[in-house]
């Protein structure tokens, strides 16, 4: 999975925060969002999904894996 976070559209409400604090951050200086990860374990993948739905500025984004193997 991977997780990107818009600054441009972050409205600084920190429900993300709230609700997954080990991967979401508040930047001191602006409020506006930051990742504290780039890599995310299976057990966080619903919690992440969800926090992109819940977010008012549509700042995060969500995009599973590309799982499939290309055989010759
Ligand atoms: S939930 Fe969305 S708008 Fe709120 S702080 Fe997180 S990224 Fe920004």
């Amino acid at each position: 999975m991977r997780v990107s976070v818009d600054r441009d559209r972050c409205c600084s409400s920190g429900m993300c925060v709230m609700n997954v604090p080990e991967v979401f951050d508040q930047d001191d200086r602006d409020s506006l969002v930051r990742l504290r990860q780039t890599s995310f374990r299976p057990d966080q993948f619903a919690e992440l999904r969800l926090a992109a739905q819940l977010c008012p500025g549509g700042a995060i984004t969500v995009a599973e894996e590309e799982t499939a193997a290309i055989d010759d």
